[in-house]
C-alpha cells in the first residue's frame, strides 16, 4: 500500500508513531462540535483518523501524491472530509478557509523544510482562524518566543507575536517519530488574538519593513531600511528620527512597539498604500 512506502526525505516525512503524543496532539487541538479543521501534511494519517471523528469539516493538504490517492481512498465514505493533492504553499488559503462561516482549527506536523514559509502563510489568513496546534522544529518554536536582540528573535516572531498568542504546549523527542529526524521539535499553540497586539497601520506596510529590516542582520537598521520599496517615497533618517528611533541599531534590536511606530508614521505619509 502506497501509505508503507519508504518515507521521502525530500518531502520532509517524518511521521508520528507514538500514540502517547498522538493524544496529546489531538487534546490539545481542542477541536470544538461541527469545527472546521485543516490538516496541512497528513502523511500516513497518525493524526487524520482522529480528526475525522471530531471535525465537522475536514480539509487534508498533502504533496506526495500517492499518500493523497491514499487519503481519497480511505475516506471516500466520509462525506464531511477533503483531500487537496497539492503543495500547501500554492493553495489559495484565504479562499479556502472562507468556504465556511465558522473559523478553522489548524492542526499539523510541519513539514521542517517549509515550516516557516507555512507559518507565514497561515499568518496571512490569521482572521480565518479559531486557533493552531503545530509542531515545529523546536529550535523554530523558539524562536517565535524570543525577546528582541537575541539571535533567535526574527522576522516570524515579530509577524506571528502580532496576531497570535503562542505558547508551547510541549516538546517532542526524535524516538516519536519515522524516521528520526536529529532534532527535538515542539508543539505549539496558536491563538488568535481578536485584535493586533500593537497598532500598525498598513500590515503590507508593517510586513516590509519588518522583512527589510532583518534582510541584512551585519547592517545597520537605516541601511536596511533604505533597501526596501518604500524607501523610494519616504526619507528614512526622517522616519527614524520621528519615531525616535536611532538608524545605526540593527533591526533585531527593535521591539514590536518600535516596529509598530515606524509602520504607523510610513502609513501616514504613503497614504496610497494606507487602503
Ligand atoms: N501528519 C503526519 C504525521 O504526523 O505523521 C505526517 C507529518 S510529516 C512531518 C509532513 C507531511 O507533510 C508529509 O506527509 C509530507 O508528504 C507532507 N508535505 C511535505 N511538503 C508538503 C507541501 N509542500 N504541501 C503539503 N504537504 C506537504
Amino acid at each position: 500500500m502506497s501509505a508503507t512506502r519508504r518515507p521521502l526525505k525530500s518531502l520532509g516525512q517524518n511521521f508520528l508513531v507514538d500514540q502517547n503524543i498522538i493524544d496529546k496532539i489531538i487534546q490539545t487541538a481542542d477541536i470544538q462540535p461541527d469545527q472546521p479543521v485543516l490538516e496541512i501534511g497528513p502523511g500516513r494519517g497518525a493524526l487524520t483518523t482522529h480528526l475525522a471523528e471530531s471535525a465537522g469539516r475536514l480539509v487534508l493538504i498533502e504533496f506526495d501524491h500517492a499518500l493523497a490517492a491514499w487519503h481519497r481512498d480511505q475516506n471516500k465514505s466520509l462525506q464531511h472530509v477533503t483531500v487537496i493533492d497539492a503543495d500547501v504553499l500554492k493553495v489559495d488559503l484565504d479562499t479556502l478557509l472562507s468556504e465556511t462561516p465558522q473559523k478553522w482549527n489548524v492542526v499539523a506536523n510541519l513539514p521542517y523544510n517549509i515550516s516557516t514559509e507555512v507559518l507565514f502563510r497561515l499568518y496571512g489568513v490569521h482572521d480565518r482562524l479559531a486557533r493552531m496546534t503545530l509542531m515545529l522544529q523546536k529550535e523554530v518554536g523558539d524562536r517565535l518566543a524570543a525577546p528582541p536582540d537575541c539571535s533567535a528573535y526574527g522576522v516570524t516572531t515579530v509577524l506571528l507575536g502580532l496576531w497570535f498568542d503562542i505558547s508551547r504546549a510541549f516538546v517532542v523527542h526524535p524516538g516519536s517519530f519515522h524516521p528520526s529526524p536529529k532534532v527535538d521539535s515542539a508543539v505549539l499553540n496558536f491563538i488568535p488574538r481578536s485584535e493586533a497586539r500593537a497598532d500598525v497601520g498598513n500590515e503590507d506596510v508593517f510586513r516590509s519593513i519588518v522583512k527589510s529590516a532583518f534582510s541584512m542582520r551585519r547592517k545597520t537598521l537605516i541601511n536596511c531600511l533604505k533597501s526596501a520599496e518604500f524607501a523610494k517615497h519616504v526619507d528614512c533618517a526622517k522616519l527614524l528620527e520621528s519615531c525616535v528611533i536611532d538608524g545605526r541599531r540593527r533591526g533585531e534590536t527593535l521591539s514590536l512597539e518600535e516596529f509598530a511606530a515606524l509602520s504607523r508614521r510610513v502609513t501616514e505619509v504613503l497614504p496610497i498604500t494606507a487602503e
